[in-house]
């Protein structure tokens, strides 16, 4: 191979040991070039320099052994219908059984004979009390392989001796028909051979300056560590080695992020002008003064507004801070200006409800506002007729869902887009917006408060204010947890409440039960509850209710027409009715956390004492049991989506792939959040010097490939 070469252009099969069979199945595991196959990282290590002995075994911990294999057989037992196939290993100092339940075609694996290696945690016979196993141990068959005690070398390559034992060795996901065995073979040949021709993109002085190790070491070192190495450190993925592959990942992300910033800086934008009247008479309407965390957050924006370069801003706060008083300040500066505003929620109820709940006072200032569906034309206006008149400019603000700006709707000029309550609203679409030759100003709000470094990534490219306090007359909700043998006491606090004039809600998980769940749902609850409660007004909302009937609801529900309203979780961003200050969750154990919050945000929104009853079922898991906890220990919005992330993991929390964010193979932006702020200083400063990176070309070639396709860089680089 040439030096010098790009590793990302040179095919796999010029690997020795790769043959055109292998090429096939490697790429089933996503690798095709040698660059694929340098990043294909181990998921795990084992520390074969120092195998025990069978008869020095602890039970409980994780161990990895070796021995001969004399006997691998099928085990049945026709009562539990189980069958096992049960391996078992002599070493010279004792026996060990492997067993693997429900998976007979294991057996064909195996030899009598085989030198083997497993590796799980030791445990005694269930029935006998002694005997070492390992249930489902990961194992290796080690051929015909001669053992050499002795310091593990790097050198000779292709000695198995060298590669699979005597050393710490990396485990490879495999797939079927090449072995972890084959996997690291090639991997050995692969850092042997060629790890001299890696190139690395980033500049020396940066890595340096960070701690961090060269890459070729890094590369070579997550593959085969030497034998001192931290074996802990390696299985968690925050060893030298990793930290460094991580913290180019995130270095590119973040390169991606301020270019994508910076070009919104220089881009031309609206420099409003607003003379403030509009806005004081819209403060003085108002039925509260604003918190002070309001006034700040304002003021960001307005400082924004007033810049002749468009605004990228987020707002984050927890539910019921009030960020919609703070977006429609913000509107009513710019309509002062003469410029229309678009206010953007996720679902149709939600635009139906924000239409509903400020358009008294838009109207009041003497601005127009309308509001822009799917169903629109139901509303007794047609949607052409709205089109002409936001297209003539006679409406200042369009209260719709997302595909407000997908639709192609024509605005006489647009100065001002907000997107509500949309952690999800990405980099991509934001894009979108200026491709349509569109460069309003945008303010994104999102009641999913995470934390600040974990912020800076996925609103990379926004400029970022929280409102960190709540309305003073807020009460914490208070939230207990249920199991369902304790209707009485739930029925009991539901009729005291609705008699106190108050009104509840109550979220099912599922509209309609099915044959494919056992779960109780909405539709059941309201018969229900309108047998138990024969005086009062059950109301029942779901998404499957046409859009015009659903409002007719939620109106009713707000003059508190309805005192007990049975829902799915369509109501569960947005919607404000101060008056309901108890809710029912049914089946609990089957939300997520975020959305648990969510839901709960629907009370409390007033300075009446609020409840939350949690209601679940048994049998759940352990990452419900505390979700669960979490819930009614906590009302903090930033503790709660923490935990969160914890539970699920930053992919399933950001829904990495509608962010438009690439995906990170390496880094974890919760284990590696202090690698993140190291490598988004160097990025921002970096992008700072040297804007269009002339003086690292390699560097741009990597960062070009790294956000393939995702987002247009350089462009008038
Ligand atoms: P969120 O931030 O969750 O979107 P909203 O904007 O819906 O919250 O506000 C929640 C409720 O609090 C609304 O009824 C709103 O009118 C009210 N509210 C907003 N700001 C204040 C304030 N400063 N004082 C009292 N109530 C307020
Ligand atoms: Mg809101």
């Amino acid at each position: 191979m040439q030096r010098g070469k790009d590793l990302s252009d040179f095919p796999i099969q010029y690997i020795k040991g790769v043959g055109p069979q292998r090429v096939k199945l490697l790429s089933r595991l996503g690798i095709n070039t040698v660059k694929d196959a340098l990043y294909y990282l181990p998921y795990r290590y084992e520390d074969r320099s120092n195998l025990k002995k069978i008869s020095d075994l602890r039970y409980s911990s994780v161990e990895t052994i070796t021995g001969k294999v004399i006997s691998a057989e099928i085990i049945r037992l026709p009562r539990k219908n189980l069958k096992i196939f049960e391996l078992t290993v002599n070493d010279g100092s004792g026996l060990l059984k492997g067993k693997w339940f429900n998976q007979p075609f294991m057996k064909k694996n195996f030899k009598v004979g085989q030198e083997v290696i497993l590796c799980g945690t030791v445990k005694r016979n269930p029935y006998w009390g002694i005997g070492f196993e390992m249930d489902n141990p990961e194992y290796e068959i080690l051929n015909n392989t001669v053992e050499t005690p002795g310091k593990s070398q790097f050198r000779q390559s292709g000695d198995d001796s060298l590669i699979h034992t005597n050393r710490v060795v990396p485990v490879y996901k495999a797939t079927s028909g090449l072995s972890v065995r084959q996997i690291r073979s090639i991997m050995f040949n692969l850092i042997h051979f060629h790890i001299e021709d890696v190139t690395d993109p980033i500049p020396a002085e940066i890595w340096k300056r960070n701690g961090l190790p060269a890459l070729s070491e890094s590369l070579s070192g997550v593959h085969f560590p030497d034998t001192n190495a931290d074996i802990e450190a390696l299985n968690r993925g925050v060893s030298d080695f990793h930290r460094r592959l991580s913290f180019d990942e995130l270095f590119m992300l973040e390169l991606g992020l301020a270019l994508i910033k910076k070009g919104k800086v220089i881009e031309k934008g609206t420099a409003f002008k607003p003379d403030g009247i509009l806005l004081k008479k819209l403060i003085e309407i108002l039925p509260f003064s604003l918190t002070k965390s309001q006034e700040k957050v304002f003021n960001e924006i307005l400082g924004d507004l007033k810049r002749p370069h468009p605004m990228n801003r987020l707002i984050q706060g927890d539910v019921g801070c009030g960020k919609t008083v703070v977006a429609l300040m913000a509107m009513a500066v710019v309509a002062e200006c003469g410029y229309q505003s678009a206010f953007m929620v996720p679902t149709e109820l939600l635009a139906e409800q924000h239409y509903f709940n400020i358009h008294s006072t838009v109207e009041a200032l003497g601005l127009k506002i309308c509001l822009l569906t799917g169903s629109t034309n139901t509303l007794r206006v047609t949607r052409d007729a709205l089109r002409s008149k936001i297209a003539s400019g006679e409406i200042d603000i369009i209260v719709g869902t997302h595909a407000l700006i997908q639709e192609g709707v024509i605005f006489k000029n647009l100065g001002l887009v907000v997107i509500d309550e949309q952690h999800r609203f990405g980099v991509m679409q934001r894009a979108l917006l200026r491709k349509k030759g569109l460069n309003p100003d945008v303010l994104v709000m999102t009641a999913t408060p995470i934390p600040r470094t974990l912020a800076l990534t996925v609103y990379g490219d926004l400029d970022y204010s929280v409102i960190d306090e709540l309305p003073p007359d807020r009460r914490p909700v208070q939230t207990l947890l249920f199991s369902s043998k304790h209707k009485d006491t739930i029925y009991r606090l539901i009729k005291e409440e609705i008699k106190k004039g108050r009104q509840v809600y109550v979220v099912y998980p599922i509209i309609e039960e099915s044959e494919k769940t056992d779960l109780r749902s909405a539709i059941m609850g309201k018969n229900a509850f309108e047998k138990y409660f024969s005086d009062f007004r059950v109301g029942l909302i779901h998404g499957r209710i046409k859009a015009e009937e659903r409002e007719k609801i939620m109106a009713s529900f707000k003059h508190r027409e309805i005192d007990l309203l049975v829902c799915t979780t369509v109501i569960e961003v947005g919607v404000d009715v101060p008056n309901a200050t108890l809710m029912l969750i049914i089946h609990a154990e089957r939300f997520g956390l975020s959305q648990l919050h969510q839901l709960r945000g629907r009370v409390g929104r007033s300075s009446h004492l609020s409840s939350c009853l949690l209601i679940s079922y048994e049998p759940y898991g352990e990452d419900a049991r505390r979700r669960l906890d979490i819930m009614v220990r906590s009302n903090d919005g930033f503790m709660i989506a923490e935990e969160d992330l914890n539970i699920r993991g930053p992919g399933e929390f950001f829904g990495t792939r509608q962010s438009g964010i690439p995906d990170l193979r390496i880094a974890n932006i919760i284990r590696d959040a202090s690698l993140l702020s190291l490598a988004r200083k160097e990025a921002f400063s970096l992008i700072d010097k040297d804007p269009y990176l002339k003086s690292s070309p390699l560097l741009r070639k990597a960062l070009e490939t790294f956000w393939k396709g995702k987002i247009e860089l350089f462009k008038t680089g």
